[in-house]
């Protein structure tokens, strides 16, 4: 089987599936998965504690988040725990494909995807460089997924865009933190944010398309922060930029033909615009799938690999995402930002910084059937 694209979801997709012994294609059209990373790379508690990230691939620890209202009125939120840490991506991406490799991934960079045709439950996949024929194709190839539109799957319609650098030598007092402010103009309908874990420092901006210039927005932002972070040391290593699903897991992702994880699927936070958690489980739900499948020949196996399974769980994440997206006045934000000055409020602001409600695991078929506290329908998958 092929997959297409080695981004996280990609990758995390192709080490599951190998180790379970299915022999796999792994398509990218980078040269190599260190170039054009367009993700901060923050993982989240919930992420660091489930997957096996290896540690020297993540920088420190960060437990304190500031958010700033749009009069640069901070408020200071503390975890008890380690929440956050940023993922060094291109070390992270190589090391998982070198993980692939070793369980026997076949790897093929610097080729593109262009087209596919499926007959007599054989799939002709057209690549750049040659024609290959293969018998389930998975879509990891981003927020504008070629592989879905082929596929006839749903495609992502609503995006955030978001522009950041990378500096070292950033000098911040304090601990690592994580600093996000509120500010239509500089980020309308999301945030821009400074990712700081005291070796690298993220300074980015993110919003609607339609409502801003990206990269003069985060001109301006860099010195509105003048007075928060010095950067007059500091050195830009990188520039990162990408296209932000918002809309919610998409319904319609799998056929039988090929399925859809990662941003292709739509899996991403519409709050937080956080991704990087939905691909690691997202992926491990499609390898469950997949290599059932392809171990029965059972096409109805694919029917269970369906964003209906995600959706309700990131109802009120759609509500807040379509407040956020008519929140255009930079008085409203204020009040809202003083509100959260109250406890009860401040807690609401802990809960979406700090909470563990990402996205969800599904529970595969062969694991309800094992267990037996679990009483669960063995015709199902679960949520948990
Ligand atoms: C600026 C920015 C900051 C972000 N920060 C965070 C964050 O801090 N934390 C978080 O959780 N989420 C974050 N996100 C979201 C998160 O990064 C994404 O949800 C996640 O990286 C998506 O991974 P993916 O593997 O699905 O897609 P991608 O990483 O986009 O990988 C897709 C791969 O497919 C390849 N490809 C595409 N088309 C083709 C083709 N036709 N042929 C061959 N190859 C192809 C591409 O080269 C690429 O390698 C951020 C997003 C952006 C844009």
């Amino acid at each position: 089987m092929t997959i297409i694209g080695a981004g996280l979801a990609g990758l995390q997709c192709a080490r599951l599936l190998s180790r379970q012994g299915v022999n796999v294609l792994l398509v990218d059209r980078k040269n190599t998965l260190d170039q054009k990373i367009h993700t901060t790379g923050i993982f989240v508690r919930r992420t660091l504690v489930d997957f096996d990230i290896p540690d020297d691939c993540l920088g420190p620890a960060i437990k304190h988040v500031t958010l700033y209202s749009p009069a640069l009125r901070p408020l200071e939120l503390v975890s008890q725990h380690d929440e956050f840490r940023v993922g060094r991506m291109g070390q992270l991406y190589q090391r998982y494909l070198q993980q692939c490799l070793h369980s026997g991934v076949h790897w093929l960079p610097q080729t593109s995807y262009v087209s596919h045709s499926a007959a007599n439950g054989k799939i002709r996949l057209q690549l750049s460089s040659r024609s290959i024929t293969t018998r389930y194709l998975i879509g990891a190839d981003g927020a504008r997924s070629r592989v879905a539109r082929d596929l006839k799957l749903e495609l992502n319609r609503e995006y955030i865009v978001g522009v950041e650098s990378v500096f070292r030598g950033a000098v911040l007092d304090g601990p690592p933190r994580l600093l996000c402010f509120l500010d239509p103009k500089l980020a309308p309908g999301y945030i821009a944010w400074i990712a700081h874990d005291g070796e690298e420092t993220h300074l980015g901006v993110g919003g609607y398309p339609s409502l801003f210039e990206p990269t003069v927005a985060l001109q301006n932002f860099r010195s509105r922060v003048e007075g928060i972070i010095d950067l007059r040391k500091a050195k830009q290593i990188e520039a990162r930029a990408g296209l932000i699903p918002v809309g919610g897991v998409l319904r319609n992702i799998a056929n039988s033909t090929g399925l859809l994880i990662g941003d292709a699927a739509g899996a991403v936070s519409p709050l937080t615009a956080g991704g990087l958690d939905p691909c690691m489980r997202l992926s491990a739900f499609a390898a469950s799938v997949v290599t059932e499948y392809l171990s029965t020949g059972d096409v109805e196996v694919l029917q269970a690999y369906s964003g209906e399974l995600f959706r309700s769980r990131f109802a009120s994440r759609l509500w807040a995402r379509r407040i956020a997206a008519t929140l255009r006045q930079r008085q409203l934000l204020e009040v809202g930002c003083a509100l959260l000055r109250v406890p009860v409020f401040t807690r609401l602001a802990h809960h979406v910084f700090f909470g563990r409600g990402s996205f969800p695991d599904v529970i595969p078929r062969q694991l309800c059937l094992k267990s037996q506290e679990l009483h669960l329908d063995p015709g199902q998958y679960h949520l948990r």
